[in-house]
């Protein structure tokens, strides 16, 4: 264990470190193979079969044609592509989207607004799912677009995909799916034809940060939401990331060879858990199965998440509460909150997400101080001491 040098490192849901693999296949990209895609000399031409030769490779990994896949700067833009693009492309007015989603789905469903959509939300229960009857209560107002994500970033929940899609598409609407934190952590296979569109990022997968990708099933009508010299078939303008597009390729490729792999993750984490709930008034959320492997989301009464996250940080051990987007608010996560979590436990959480790469000393090493943090922390609670000293 090597918590003094380097730290743990137990936040792979925020972002992960660039795979050795994925970094030596970006580096010729850099220097070496430096043209503009879009020029006909040779610099040129090499830099445009990195990229279509790193298209055909994601493609080939998620079962879709090489002609489906668009590459943008990422989850966020992928995630504003679609809502825009679609809802935009579409003669329908409405649009719905799950309480859930990362801000970059519900901040776009809300400017949205501004074009004159009307937008609606999907309830999901205590366990973080969305229900048939929870989607049904909402569809009735034939949307343009459906958006629920494959797996939540906070708690790590699967949403019933096959189940939203079949209904989705018996009303005639779109499903789009954000799979940022799906990918690599549970089978994404788009020759089933459940998604119409899915937006996927790099960083969450051993790849570099500032690249992702939009799959959009072909003969589905989108519109641009970048304008510019028209690469991507015109669907997103600005010259390409190439360094960017070819780790991705070599990440999607990394997560999706080595899925079986996660069985050794899934061991872990259960193993923490089960340290972890010696802790008194802890809740843990998501069934095992059902949920990403290597997450861990709980809540502690009496504690404030960020003090929990502070000292095990001064502690070597890199957590997060909640999302890392929502790091600076006091706000307990929206997350939480449509899971109808109270508010006061809302805000003790704690978000813990390992990789292979993580050990069972480790891990005994997170719920020891754990369990140290949140006692100190409960001690210098009024509240608490009132109660129960
Ligand atoms: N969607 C989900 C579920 C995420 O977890 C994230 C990142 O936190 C994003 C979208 C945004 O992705 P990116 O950081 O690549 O913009």
């Amino acid at each position: 264990m090597n918590q003094n040098k380097k730290g743990i490192y137990v936040d792979n849901s925020a972002t992960t470190p660039v795979l050795e693999e994925v970094w030596q296949a970006m580096l010729p990209y850099f220097k070496a193979i430096y043209g503009n895609p879009s020029s006909i000399h040779l610099q040129g031409a090499c830099a445009r079969k990195a990229v279509e030769e790193s298209r055909e490779r994601i493609a080939q990994c998620l079962n879709c044609h090489p002609d489906e896949l668009f590459f943008t700067s990422g989850g966020t833009e992928s995630n504003n592509l679609a809502v825009y693009g679609l809802a935009m492309a579409s003669t329908h007015k409405n649009l719905l989207a799950s309480r859930i989603e990362h801000p970059s789905v519900l901040n776009t469903m809300k400017a949205m607004e501004k074009f004159d959509f009307r937008t609606e939300y999907i309830a999901v229960d205590s366990l973080c799912e969305i229900s048939k009857d929870s989607l049904l209560e909402k569809i009735r107002c034939s949307p343009a677009l459906v958006a629920v994500m494959h797996a939540n970033n906070e708690t790590g929940v699967l949403q019933p995909v096959e189940m939203v899609a079949e209904t989705v598409h018996e009303y005639g609407s779109l499903f789009f799916s954000d799979a940022v934190q799906a990918i690599g952590n549970t089978e994404v296979d788009l020759s089933k034809e459940v998604f119409d569109a899915l937006s996927f990022s790099g960083h969450k997968i051993g790849g570099p940060k500032g690249i992702g990708a939009l799959y959009v099933k072909r003969g589905t009508p989108i519109v641009p939401l970048i304008w510019g010299g028209g690469q991507e078939r015109g669907l997103r303008s600005g010259t390409e990331n190439i360094p960017g597009i070819v780790g991705l390729a070599a990440a999607v490729e990394l997560a999706t060879n080595k899925l079986a792999e996660i069985q050794s993750v899934k061991t872990l984490r259960n193993q923490l858990v089960s340290m972890m709930r010696t802790i008194p008034m802890s809740y843990f959320y998501g069934i095992a199965d059902r949920i990403i492997p290597g997450l861990i989301h709980v809540c502690f009464d009496y504690v404030d998440g960020s003090d929990l996250v502070r000292y095990l940080n001064q502690n070597g051990i890199y957590a997060s509460s909640s999302s890392a987007c929502a790091a600076h608010s006091n706000e307990p996560s929206h997350v939480l909150l449509a899971m109808g979590i109270p508010y006061e436990r809302a805000r003790g959480s704690l978000r813990i997400s390992i990789n292979r790469n993580n050990t069972l000393d480790e891990i005994q090493y997170i719920a020891e101080k754990t369990k140290e943090a949140v006692g100190l922390i409960r001690n210098m609670n009024a509240e608490y001491r009132a109660r129960f000293q």
